[in-house]
């Protein structure tokens, strides 16, 4: 076990601290203040930190602590975006900043200031230390992650390539401890799902509210969408999503094994969800089992007694790693029908990252082994994503991996989004010294 450092833990605290009480939600995201809080952060270090606007307000940060050049950079990265927080559903404000019951409270505690304080606490610590790194260390803080990254990671990566371009970038969605069947894991994000977010729109004739129709675009696209909530879309077998599922039944007993591992086929895995008592767990694990398409905006009408010409749903599609943007649209169509038109309004390939082994990986897992000899790190799927599409464009090799250590209170996923987002004071301090000794190891090795 490495030696505790109470001064690098109470830097990311205080930090993390001080951008919960900026509020940044997502839209319109308004991070400039946040990124300016850790420019400063990171002048005061020495570095020379660069804020970039790629659209009025909307503040991204890097700054780089420069080695010998005997490596290539290593990135540290995490969006300075919130998702919104409801404070009549919240026991503290979710822009408080406070702490209560050994957790810091405030929305952006796990997802993911919590990253963005740890990463500049630990870049200014060693450019404090005066340390030439055989690789440079690069710092980026980056706007709208929620909102699909174009304002952030998507436009610094085009725009400023050469400023955050790195062989290994660490970021979000892994680190933290999950329980499965009695045992704890930790989480390295090596994959992610793809993005299709697309509009679905019905025509028909319009026509006085006092004469109904059949063919009345409204109706049209009701049954379309209902259709598509009861069959859903077809399973798939994916690389990562069957080794996620392999990890975790090699360290699990031989009764559980074969279960946990047949999760990952499309064939008898939804069978076996049936078996998982928790109705959040089941969900999470059927969306790795395919594309999934989520319902989540209607449109349709100005008038109760008008029939509109048109109706509209937009719809949040994911793509399974191993899948394309066609696949998903082609399943989609066959769901809703060929009258439906799809436009598609945004979209972004699933990421892998391959080979998942490399230098980094071996390092994660051995600084785990000693910082959580009891918890296996297991190389997980996400049904979500994150800056990882735009890095990974670049060149780099992701990992998600902010560490934070939960109690088994507390679960990343209800956290996640949302309400009472918050990060134990121990688990921060825990996460900061693992991920320091992460980086120090790469840099340094
Ligand atoms: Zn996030």
């Amino acid at each position: 076990m490495a030696q505790g450092d109470p001064e690098l833990a109470e830097h990311a605290f205080r930090l993390c601290q001080q951008l919960l009480r900026i509020d940044t939600t997502n839209p319109p995201g308004n991070e400039l203040p946040a990124a300016e809080l850790l420019a400063d952060e990171l002048s005061g270090a020495g570095l020379e930190p660069l804020v970039l606007e790629s659209a009025p307000g909307r503040g991204n940060v890097v700054a780089r602590l420069c080695g010998t050049g005997e490596k290539p950079p290593l990135l540290l990265t995490a969006h300075l975006d919130v998702v919104e927080a409801d404070p009549s559903a919240w026991d503290h404000p979710p822009f408080g900043g406070e702490v209560h019951d050994g957790c810091l409270w405030g929305r952006g505690a796990i997802d993911m200031k919590n990253m963005a304080a740890m990463s500049v606490a630990i870049i200014t610590r060693l450019a404090r230390e005066r340390l030439k790194p055989k690789r440079d260390l690069i710092f980026a803080g980056v706007a709208d992650e929620e909102a699909g990254c174009r304002h952030g990671s998507l436009w610094l990566c085009e725009n400023h390539t050469d400023l955050v371009r790195s062989e290994f970038a660490i970021g979000e969605c892994g680190g933290f401890n999950i329980q499965v069947a009695g045992q704890s894991f930790f989480t390295v994000q090596v994959a992610e799902k793809g993005v299709c977010w697309v509009r679905a729109r019905a025509t028909g004739e319009p026509g006085h509210g006092s004469m109904p129709r059949e063919d009345s675009a409204v109706v049209q696209l009701s049954e379309a969408i209902a259709r598509l909530g009861k069959q859903g879309l077809p399973r798939h077998s994916s690389e990562p999503v069957r080794g996620f599922f392999g990890a975790l039944a090699s360290h699990l007993p031989a009764p559980i094994r074969p279960l946990i591992k047949m999760l990952g086929s499309p064939t008898f895995g939804p069978a076996i969800l049936n078996l998982v008592p928790d109705p959040g767990v089941r969900r999470a694990f059927r969306a790795l089992m395919g594309n999934t398409a989520s319902p989540t905006v209607l449109r349709a009408g100005n008038g109760t007694n008008v029939i509109p010409g048109f109706a509209e749903a937009e719809i949040d599609g994911r793509i399974l790693p191993g899948q394309t943007k066609d696949d998903f649209l082609r399943e989609l169509r066959e769901v809703l029908g060929a009258d439906i038109e799809l436009e598609v309004m945004h979209t972004l390939p699933p990421m892998v990252t391959e080979p998942k082994e490399s230098s980094l990986y071996s390092l994660i897992h051995e600084v785990m082994a000693e910082r959580a000899p009891d918890a296996p790190l297991v190389p997980f799927a996400l049904q979500g994503f994150t800056d990882a599409k735009a890095f990974t464009a670049i060149g780099a090799k992701w990992y998600g991996f902010a560490p934070v250590m939960l109690p088994p209170t507390l679960r990343f996923s209800d956290m996640f989004h949302g309400h009472n987002e918050r990060i134990p004071v121990d688990g921060l301090a825990w996460g900061t010294e693992t991920l320091m000794q992460v980086v120090r190891r790469c840099v340094d090795a």
